[in-house]
């Protein structure tokens, strides 16, 4: 009897482990099975490492970018789109972790959790389709506008989160990769800088505290900023290009005043500062049909004094996120909705996450007001001549670096016009005074949107 009843104590543990491993095995297969599926080492879908399987990688327009033939990949028959694409699209060796070819594998290669590799019926294997939002023309004229210079250039549809145009620079063209990847000129190269880098934002972040100010500072509207070109806090100076005298926000916003911008700044304080940014999107990452976008990154619970002053102007330890920031023009555009961007135009069964989500990040009167003074900033700063047409509200930055290198060029906004309710962003690395250089590019990639 004794013998019996430890016989069964040891059948009744035995089950359960076996239950327990069917468990865990059921449950990490939910979890990580497309990545056992698609270990290199599965020769149904790869071949020496190199993705192999029967599919077609389509812009909005339906043009062809990539073909997946039994002979391998065969990239668009155009150069400048190929290579302004091969951060959307992919590298043969599957290098770009934010490319069609590596994050959107599974709807390539119709694997799926019930069937595996397994397709039902027969002769569908060339049926995986994949339709990306981008315009394929406007990525290559962004390409060539960057002329060769570091950065990215993103555009989007505020109203819909299409992502129209997403350039990332350097690049190669994916058909011929280069046999030699200098280490400068190719810097970074598999780096999707619009999903995955961060920089230091400069002016362009004076818009965050300019939403805090308008909805935290009582007098905000009719108060005077003195700005002499340089102020001393706490023996630390804060400086601006030139003494622009007295200023209000709308004008300090205009004319990019360092120094108006550093008292709204210390009157804030931290706390409220912190909350705008986090508010808007800075310490989070968006996701963008399952891929995670890089984080800006704004933190000054121990800054005080100059480094808070300096914080509110965008430099201190700021970074910001090209899309991140781009998604927050697009919701001051659309009375603080922001809709996350969108890269797949038919995103199938399998996308859960990621697109068409909503959420209102300001208030639509702050939204509102922000957007006139962009509008302004156009009238009277950058000229409307430059953007004819367009009905263009931005703000430009130029981001001290340090180290003796030029500051980052940014410039970022939107269209006011109903028929294009295009968000954009453009950072050139070292690129010099923002609204020259990173405005230039956003005019001509911009008007050929339009047109
Ligand atoms: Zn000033």
């Amino acid at each position: 009897m004794r013998l019996l009843s430890i016989r069964t104590a040891v059948l009744v543990v035995l089950t359960i482990l076996f239950l327990l491993g069917v468990g865990v095995f059921f449950v990490r297969y939910v979890q990580q099975g497309h990545l056992w599926a698609h270990h290199p080492t599965n020769r149904h879908y790869f071949t020496g490492g190199k993705i192999k399987t029967l599919g077609t990688v389509y812009d909005r327009a339906g043009r062809v970018l990539l073909q997946m033939t039994e002979d391998g990949l065969k990239y668009n028959e155009n150069k400048t789109i190929r290579t302004a694409l091969m951060h959307a699209v992919g590298d043969e060796d599957g290098n770009v972790a934010t490319s069609a070819l590596v994050a959107f594998r599974e709807r390539l290669t119709g694997w799926n959790r019930i069937s595996g590799a397994y397709r039902f019926g027969s002769g569908q294997r060339n049926e995986q389709e994949l339709i990306l939002t981008l315009d394929a023309d406007l990525c290559a004229k962004a390409y060539q506008e960057l002329n060769g210079r570091k950065g990215a250039v993103g555009v989007y549809n505020y109203r819909t989160g299409e992502i129209l145009c997403m350039v990332s620079s350097p690049s190669f063209d994916p058909q011929a990769p280069p046999a030699d990847l200098d280490p400068e000129k190719y810097e970074g190269v598999f780096l999707n800088r619009f999903f995955s880098a961060a920089y230091t934002p400069g002016s362009i972040f004076k818009l965050v505290t300019a939403a805090a100010a308008l909805e935290q500072l009582e007098e905000i509207a009719t108060a005077e900023y003195l700005c002499q070109g340089r102020m001393e806090i706490g023996g630390e100076k804060v400086t601006c290009m030139t003494a622009h005298g007295k200023v209000t926000l709308k004008e300090a916003l205009a004319y990019s005043c360092n120094i108006a911008f550093a008292h709204i700044a210390l009157e804030l304080g931290a706390e409220r500062l912190q909350e705008y940014a986090n508010q808007v999107g800075f310490n989070a990452a968006l996701v963008v049909d399952d891929i995670k976008t890089a984080q800006g990154k704004f933190d000054v619970t121990k800054a005080g004094g100059a480094d808070l002053a300096w914080a509110g102007i965008g430099q201190y330890t700021n970074t910001a996120n090209p899309l991140n920031f781009m998604a927050f023009m697009g919701a001051i555009a659309n009375k603080g909705v922001r809709v996350t961007p969108t890269i797949l135009k038919n995103k199938g069964p399998l996308s859960i996450l990621g697109g068409r989500e909503k959420k209102q990040i300001l208030a639509p009167e702050t939204a509102a007001e922000l957007a006139a003074m962009m509008r302004n900033n156009t009238l009277t700063s950058y000229g409307e001549e430059n953007f004819k047409g367009l009905e263009l509200a931005a703000k430009s930055g130029t981001a001290e670096v340090g180290g003796g290198k030029r500051p980052h060029a940014w410039f970022a906004g939107f269209l006011a016009r109903e028929d294009y309710p295009l968000a954009f962003v453009v950072i050139i690395e070292n690129g010099g005074v923002g609204s020259r250089t990173a405005a230039k590019v956003a005019a001509n990639v911009l008007q050929y949107a339009v047109n």
